[in-house]
């Protein structure tokens, strides 16, 4: 296999499992050359956009995700939260834009939203827009015309991940099927608004799940903007505790190969991060991961501290990406490490129902 890539050639939404299958087989250099040939023809290599994610409804799923501490029906030590209010979001958005975030997520835990509760998301949307964020939500699965009215208050990003390959999907969850998933990303796209859409790894999946999974992803026409790609984060009580790790060469081999087959994505290193150390972190951005969630709680699962990612960030020489590229990124980093020294209480992270 050639060691170049044509930045210039048309995104390939036609993908085999076979051909991924193929990217996973290089040699561990090889691969990591050619997803660095790809982030490079893309994006400023030591650029990372930088989300917050805010849980506005917590736990009492009915769904059965089996890796879901959120999951109403296995036993886990979650809080559960009625959605929060309006205000309790916009301040915990505004205190995500001072730390530095240009992009605010918002998740509740939901098989979808009903009618009533549209009018106190779309608010969430006006506000969080209003305060010169990007917005995102996942709220479960959205109908044509929800998806619309999302879109029409502002928002920018609806994120739906497919969790796994279709081949593995019913050993994860029965509630909901992969059809149901793309159905709802097809309403997403159909709204305009854009997609955020990854999976899990180390569900006790195969290797040939992962490159299915990726294959899913990378053959959406568009491409997903936003890719993100977890690592399990086991948690007591649910069907998922005890599997067994998976490999972190694998993972990071999971980064580099959705740059190579999504090289115009974000492709966010997302749940897991927690138990990463710098080294690994640093290795996923060479991979071409160049998104993160930070400062607060990952939904429910922690995340590394705000100012542990300023200081890796600043040991690699890492800028956060800023929405508007007519400002100076070293503004933003200045304002990043400004915010570092006066670390704000962020209770209001981990306190959705308030
Ligand atoms: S992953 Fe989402 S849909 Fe599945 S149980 Fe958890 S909160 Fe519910």
């Amino acid at each position: 296999m050639a060691n170049t890539i044509d930045s210039s050639a048309p995104v390939k939404h036609n993908w085999t499992v076979e051909e991924v299958n193929h990217l996973f087989a290089l040699p561990f250099n090889d691969l990591m050359f050619k997803a660095q040939l790809a982030h490079r023809e893309n994006f400023n290599p030591n650029e990372v956009q930088v989300s917050t994610l805010l849980s506005i409804k917590t736990g009492a799923c009915p769904e059965d995700c089996k890796y879901c501490s959120q999951s109403a029906r296995y036993k886990t030590d979650i809080d559960k939260e009625r959605l929060m209010e309006v205000d309790k979001v916009l301040e915990a958005a505004a205190q995500a834009k001072a730390q530095g975030s240009t992009r605010f997520c918002m998740g509740a835990a939901w098989r979808n939203p009903k009618e009533r509760d549209m009018p106190y998301v779309t608010d969430m949307v006006k506000g969080v827009k209003a305060l010169g964020l990007e917005t995102c939500m996942t709220l479960g699965m959205l109908s044509e015309d929800q998806a619309s009215t999302l879109q029409e208050a502002g928002l920018d990003y609806y994120n739906h991940n497919l969790d796994t390959s279709p081949e593995h999907y019913n050993q994860i969850i029965t509630t909901r099927s992969y059809q149901d998933r793309l159905d709802t990303l097809t309403n997403v796209r159909s709204a305009g608004m854009k997609v955020c859409s990854g999976g899990i790894v180390g569900l006790g999946e195969q290797a040939n799940d992962r490159a299915s999974l990726l294959t899913q992803l990378a053959n959406l026409s568009p491409q997903p903007e936003s890719v993100p790609i977890n690592m399990l984060v086991k948690v007591d009580g649910t069907p998922l505790a005890d599997v067994a790790d998976l490999d972190e060469f694998d993972f990071i081999r999971c980064i580099a190969v959705a740059r190579i087959m999504m090289p115009k994505s974000h492709v966010r290193l997302s749940a897991g991060r927690e138990a990463m150390n710098e080294q690994m972190q640093a290795m996923c951005f060479l991979a071409g991961a160049n998104s993160i969630f930070y400062g607060c709680k990952l939904l429910t699962a922690a995340n590394p501290e705000t100012n542990q990612d300023i200081a890796l960030f600043k040991k690699l020489g890492i800028n956060t990406e800023t929405i508007d590229s007519s400002v100076d990124d070293s503004v933003e980093a200045a304002t990043l490490r400004t915010k570092m020294s006066d670390q704000q209480n962020s209770d209001l992270f981990y306190n959705a129902a308030g």
